[in-house]
């Protein structure tokens, strides 16, 4: 099938989602070389019988968060698993947090990830994001102008806050000169010492210290406070709010760009679709687990559970919240409140898992189950197909501004290298340990089913991903 440069490929009678146009609908794609040459729209008889329940061709996926553990826990994820991953997640593009041992606070880290990304033969393209701060210890601003200079799309702290109100200050001065991002995990640390599961009803009932819900409003608040002072001084300062995981968060983000502040937000899938009765056991959809007013319902009065509480497999940062929290996630992706979603990708090793819950890394594998969980909530009709692979393309790649290859274009562009991902919505497929192509298969998705299977992922105009039998 391959000929001359890149692959061929005919796909007909599928359903193409193009959110650069706003558009989705029957038709046909046809690549040659490895160069998307045809999209043809149908309609009429043509069309006829082509849904968008079936076969779909949308353009490839942005992560904005990705954890890869190269250089430092190479057993937990390297470049190149993590590429894997991406592609078989449908991802063509992925941003790498800076928290590797040494931490991306200095351009020969940068380097040498990138190198590894080349060494993989992945053609899915690697982004990363610098440390705001040396050893992303809070104290003393990284190298950001050499970090921009050799390529990075943001800063962040991630995994930590920006510990100092006036570090951040001038981080976000710096990097809006620099005309880029600053990426921030928003906790208030002195809130969350010990904290092990959202505080509410679950973590009472279970005896698991809580996680307050304040915590991250607290640094929300300060964020935005601060962003509002720094942009009067450096209108460039551009604040990106990642996996924000609270009703009242998402208020306040609202409230904010209504006032014309320059903050982007992403909210993760595990955070939309799962919700804090997962530590109990629980295995149902956010959106199950509300009742007709949209209050959260008791999992132990519903006979919710399913498996066993307290899987470190649901230990997070920040943790899965109330229902209502979860739904109001969904929400603000629908509505556009979110500009992305992420994956947050956080890959462990088994044994920094298989421990007590309090004590068990945080984070959840979720490069390869954030379509069929997307999908999950297109099914459930809480969410139009269009705007999830929006959040998933265009969204992300407005946060980037021109800092991927295909960021401005990111659609079914005739005459560019085939950028895209083929899932088929009729196949459901079953997450295992073996199906997982990430080092990380720390993820409570294990053993479930997840619509849209991934058939094909072409990334600048190469195979990234096929399906064994496709
Ligand atoms: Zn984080």
């Amino acid at each position: 099938m391959t000929t001359g440069g890149g692959p061929d490929l005919e796909i007909s009678r599928a359903w193409l989602v193009d959110p650069a146009a706003g558009r989705e609908g029957p038709g046909e794609i046809v690549v040659r070389d490895g160069i998307l040459t045809a999209v043809t729209w149908l309609s009429g008889a043509d069309a006829d019988g082509i849904g968008p329940e079936g076969v779909v061709v949308a353009p490839g996926f942005i992560d904005l968060h990705t954890h890869l553990r190269e250089p430092g826990n190479e057993d937990a994820e390297t470049v190149a698993s993590g590429l894997a991953a991406a592609a078989h997640g449908g991802f063509t593009t992925i941003c790498a947090m800076p928290n590797t041992s040494p931490a991306l606070d200095e351009p020969s880290v940068y380097v040498r990830i990138m190198g590894a990304a080349d060494a993989s033969g992945s053609p899915v393209e690697l982004l990363a994001h610098g440390a705001v701060t040396v050893g992303r210890a809070g104290e003393q601003l990284a190298a950001m102008g050499e970090l921009a200079d050799v390529g990075v799309v943001g800063f962040s702290d991630d995994g930590s806050p920006v510990r100092s109100a006036p570090v951040f200050r001038a981080a976000l001065a710096y990097a809006g000169a620099l005309g880029l991002p600053i990426v921030e995990h928003a906790e208030e640390s002195s809130l969350t010492k010990d904290a092990e599961a959202n505080d509410g009803y679950v973590a009472t009932v279970l005896g698991l210290r809580g996680w307050p819900v304040a915590a991250e409003l607290t640094a929300v608040a300060r964020a935005l406070a601060i962003l509002g002072d720094v942009v009067l001084d450096e209108p460039g300062a551009r604040l990106h709010l990642t996996h924000v995981s609270t009703a009242v968060s998402l208020d306040l983000i609202r409230l904010a760009r209504e006032r014309g502040l320059p903050v982007t937000c992403d909210v993760t899938p595990h955070h939309f679709a799962m919700s804090d009765d997962w530590v109990a056991g629980a295995r149902r959809w956010a959106w199950e687990a509300v009742d007709g007013t949209g209050i959260a319902r008791d999992p132990w009065a519903d006979g919710a559970l399913v498996a066993p509480p307290y899987s470190t497999s649901v230990r997070v940062n920040p943790p899965l919240r109330a229902a209502e929290d979860a739904v109001a996630c969904l929400t603000a992706v629908a509505d556009g409140v979110a500009d992305a979603i992420a994956t947050d990708h956080a890959p462990h090793t088994e044994v920094d898992k298989a421990v007590e819950f309090g004590a068990a890394a945080t984070g959840i594998s979720g490069l390869e189950t954030a379509l069929g969980v997307a999908l999950a909530a297109v099914d459930a009709d809480r969410l139009p197909l269009l705007r999830a692979i929006e959040a998933l393309t265009v969204g992300p790649a407005r946060v980037l501004g021109d800092r991927t290859r295909r960021a401005g274009s990111v659609g079914l562009v005739e005459g560019a290298p085939a950028d895209l991902v083929v899932f088929d919505r009729t196949e459901r497929w079953t997450v295992t340990t073996d199906a997982l192509l990430s080092r990380g298969k720390n993820t409570p998705l294990l053993g479930m089913d997840l619509a849209g299977r991934v058939l094909l992922t072409m990334a600048a105009g190469r195979i990234a991903y096929e399906a064994p039998d496709a």
